[in-house]
C-alpha cells in the first residue's frame, strides 16, 4: 500500500513514495525545485538507486505535482504502473497553530483551519496549501492527511509556552511558543524507548534535533513539556544560519546601526547568523570541523559556542523535568558530528553522565548507546525519519 509524502515549499516540492504494506520501504524520492521561475528542475531517484533529472518550466505546484506523478509511473525510471497504486497522500505542515494537537485527515474544515493560520507561517503554510489543492486537482479521489511540526508540542503547559509580553498579545495575535520539529522529537524519543525496552510514560527524555535548523525538547512521560524553538524557528540553540537565542536589545541596536527594515532584519536573523555568521567560513559542521583540526581559531570558537548553547538547554530541561533518564542526539549533526557530541557531553558528570568517548569516535548515522553502562543518564544517537512518521500517521488516519 503506497503513501505519497509531500513537503511543499514556496518554490519546491520534496517527495517520497513509501510502501507501507508491511515493513515500510521507500520506493522513490525526489525534489522539484525552482517552481515559478523560467526553468524548473526535477530530480527523481527510484528504489534501484537510478537517478533521473529533467529541466522544464514548472509554473505552479499543480504542474510540479503532475511531473512527480509522471516520474513515479514512467516506464523507465518509475516505480508503479498506475496512479491507482497511490492510496493516500500525507503532507508535512509547518504550523498547526493551536488548532491541531495531532495529525489530521484533510477535509474542507481542516484546510480552512490551516489557511486561517497562514500569518503564523507565511513562508510555509501557503505553500503546503498549494500542494493540497494540487492533489485535489490531479488525484481528487485520493485521501489526504496533514502532519504538523507543531502538534507534538501542544502538550506544553502555559508556563512554558507563554512569553513575558502583555497578555493581550497572546489573545490578539496568538503570540506564544509553538515549537517545531515535533515529528522528529516524538519519533526519536519513542524509537529510543523501544530499543531500550522502556515505557516512555515513565521516563524523562531530552531530545536534541541538531540539523541545519535545530531544536531541543523536554519530553516528560511521553509528552513535550518544553522546547527550544518558539513563535518562530529562530529561537533556541544556535543554528546553521539562524541566531537562536539573542538579546532583543542587540537586534534593535543592529537594526538602527545598519538601517535595516523589518524584512531585512528577518532575513538577517534567519540567513546571515548562527554558525555561518560567527565563523564566516560555512554553515556546515563538516567544514568547521575540518578547519578546527587545522587550528582555525574562529572555527574552534564557533564549535565551542554551538556546544555551550546545547549544554545550557540540557541543563535547564533537566531542571524543568526534575531529572533526566535519557538524552537523544539526532538530525544531521546529532547523528554524525562526533566532535559536537564530545564537546556537549564533556564535563557533564554533575548530571550523572558517563559518556563513552571511545565509542563516540567515528560513530555516524546509527542507532547507538553512547553512555557507559554505569552512567545514570543514558545517551543515544537515533536516526530520525520524518517522512516515515508522516506516512505512518497518514496510513493510520486513512485506513485505521
Ligand atoms: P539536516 O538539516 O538534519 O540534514 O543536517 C544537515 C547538517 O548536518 C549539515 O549542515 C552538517 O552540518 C551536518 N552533518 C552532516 N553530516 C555530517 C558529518 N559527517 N559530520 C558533521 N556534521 C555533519
Amino acid at each position: 500500500m503506497n503513501v505519497l509524502v509531500l513537503n511543499c515549499g514556496s518554490s519546491s516540492i520534496k517527495y517520497q513514495l513509501l510502501d507501507m504494506s508491511e515493513t515500510p520501504e521507500v520506493k522513490a524520492k525526489g525534489l522539484v525545485e525552482r517552481i515559478g521561475l523560467e526553468t524548473g528542475d526535477l530530480c527523481h531517484k527510484n528504489d534501484k538507486g537510478e537517478k533521473y533529472e529533467s529541466k522544464q518550466p514548472v509554473p505552479n505546484h499543480t504542474v510540479g505535482i503532475k511531473l512527480v506523478l509522471e516520474a513515479l509511473i514512467d516506464k523507465n525510471h518509475g516505480v508503479i504502473s498506475s496512479l491507482d497504486e497511490i492510496k493516500a497522500v500525507g503532507h508535512r505542515v509547518a504550523h498547526g497553530g493551536e488548532h491541531f494537537k495531532e495529525s489530521v485527515r484533510l477535509d474542507a474544515d481542516a484546510i480552512a483551519k490551516i489557511e486561517s493560520i497562514c500569518d503564523l507561517a507565511p513562508l510555509h503554510n501557503p505553500a503546503h496549501l498549494l500542494g493540497m489543492r494540487a492533489i485535489l486537482d490531479v488525484l481528487p479521489q485520493v485521501p489526504q492527511a496533514a502532519v504538523f511540526d507543531t502538534s507534538f508540542h501542544q502538550t506544553m503547559p502555559a508556563s512554558s509556552y507563554m512569553y513575558p509580553l502583555p497578555y493581550r498579545m497572546y489573545e490578539q495575535y496568538k503570540i506564544r511558543r509553538y515549537g517545531f520539529h515535533g515529528t522528529s522529537h516524538k519519533f526519536v524519543a519513542e524509537k529510543a524507548c523501544d530499543i531500550l525496552g522502556w515505557n516512555i510514560a515513565e521516563k524523562k527524555i531530552i531530545t536534541c534535533h541538531l540539523g541545519n535548523g535545530a531544536s531541543i525538547t523536554a519530553v516528560k512521560y511521553g509528552k513535550s513539556v518544553d522546547t527550544s524553538m518558539g513563535f518562530t524557528p529562530v529561537e533556541g540553540v544556535m543554528m546553521g544560519t539562524r541566531t537562536g537565542d539573542l538579546d532583543l536589545g542587540a537586534l534593535l541596536f543592529i537594526m538602527e546601526k545598519e538601517n535595516l527594515s523589518v524584512s531585512q532584519a528577518n532575513s538577517f536573523i534567519n540567513k546571515n547568523c548562527g554558525v555561518n555568521g560567527v565563523s564566516e567560513i560555512s554553515s556546515d559542521m563538516r567544514d568547521l570541523e575540518a578547519e578546527s583540526e587545522k587550528g582555525n581559531e574562529r572555527a574552534i570558537l564557533t564549535l565551542d559556542m554551538y556546544a555551550h548553547r546545547i549544554k545550557k538547554y540540557i541543563g535547564s530541561y533537566a531542571a524543568v523535568m526534575n531529572g533526566v533518564d535519557l538524552i537523544v542526539m539526532t538530525g544531521g549533526i546529532g547523528e554524525n558530528s562526533c566532535h559536537t557530541r564530545k564537546l556537549v557531553f564533556s564535563d557533564m558528570d554533575y548530571l550523572g553522565i558517563k559518556f563513552d568517548f571511545e565509542l563516540n569516535k567515528g560513530l555516524r548515522g546509527k542507532d547507538e548507546t553512547l553512555s557507559l553502562p554505569d552512567s545514570k543518564v543514558k545517551i543515544m544517537t537515533i536516526t530520525t525519519d520524518e517522512e516515515l512518521v508522516i506516512a505512518t500517521d497518514t496510513k493510520k488516519l486513512v485506513f485505521g
